[in-house]
């Protein structure tokens, strides 16, 4: 069985005194809610929150003792050097961050983050051990078109060209968020989600073989709450949740992680 992976995306908001909040009643919860903590401690669930950059030493010092994961929601594919505004994956690993988020709708569309730009920052993030939770996802309009399929085959295998499967069983957790879905208040229905979520896992096997296509974590993302997360986690090829908005406050995020216990 595959470990159910609850991530909070918290984009452009928490900042180092809120982060400190969020901890303080966050990680006491998170250990006294025996079904998560026991299913946290036999490896069946992670929990993680995606920090802004300027939060990240106070959501790892928060966290202190918990099993809680911090992660950040970018990085750049260089190590070091002149690129002014950017931090680079052995600067997180020194905060204590474990994940990053890479290709995030917001960073692809917003920032016009290109293919070969996520692709570099994967095979980076890997080489720190960083672990890259890789978005992909269409637009409306290319739901609308009928092209989602190809669109995530593209973005998918542009992130992966190059790697073997031994870079990505275990190593890369990929989100599926529908660009249409994210912020908007509008859920892709559970179907549809596990319809391309089951596609991705395919691509994988079709790539990888099947081994790795098994053991790789797949997580929805796109407006997701306490009330609809069983029955997103109830369909076979989605593991977990990438949460927006309802991953800012503890009490919304215990709640997925709640409904999320296997
Ligand atoms: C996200 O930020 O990745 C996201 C899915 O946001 P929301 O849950 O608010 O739709």
């Amino acid at each position: 069985m595959r470990r159910r992976f609850i991530a909070g995306n918290w984009k452009m908001f928490n900042g180092p005194s809120a982060t400190s909040e969020f901890m303080s009643a966050f990680v006491p919860k998170l250990a006294s809610s025996e079904d998560i903590a026991s299913n946290i401690n036999k490896g069946m669930m992670e929990v993680a929150v995606f920090a802004p950059f300027v939060s990240l030493d106070a959501a790892t010092k928060g966290k202190e003792g918990s099993p809680l994961i911090v992660g950040a929601q970018n990085m750049h594919w260089e190590k070091s050097g002149a690129f002014t505004g950017e931090v680079s994956a052995p600067m997180l690993k020194e905060l204590g961050c474990t994940h990053v988020i890479i290709g995030h709708s917001e960073r692809r569309h917003i920032f016009r983050e290109t293919s070969e730009d996520l692709h570099k920052k994967l095979l980076a993030a890997l080489e720190e051990n960083l672990t890259p939770v890789f978005c992909v996802g269409e637009l409306l309009e290319e739901r609308e078109s009928g092209s989602t399929f190809d669109v995530i085959r593209k973005q998918l295998m542009a992130g992966l060209k190059v790697m073997d499967g031994s870079d990505v069983a275990d190593k890369i957790i990929v989100a599926y968020e529908p660009v249409w879905a994210i912020g908007t208040g509008k859920t892709a229905s559970s179907e549809d989600a596990q319809e391309v979520c089951a596609f991705i896992r395919k691509l994988l096997a079709d790539t990888f073989g099947e081994g790795v296509a098994e053991k790789t974590i797949i997580l929805y993302g796109g407006s997701v709450k306490p009330e609809n997360t069983a029955s997103i986690l109830s369909m076979k090829d989605i593991d977990g949740v990438l949460v927006g908005g309802a991953s800012l406050k503890p009490d919304s995020f215990l709640g997925i992680a709640k409904a999320a216990v296997q």
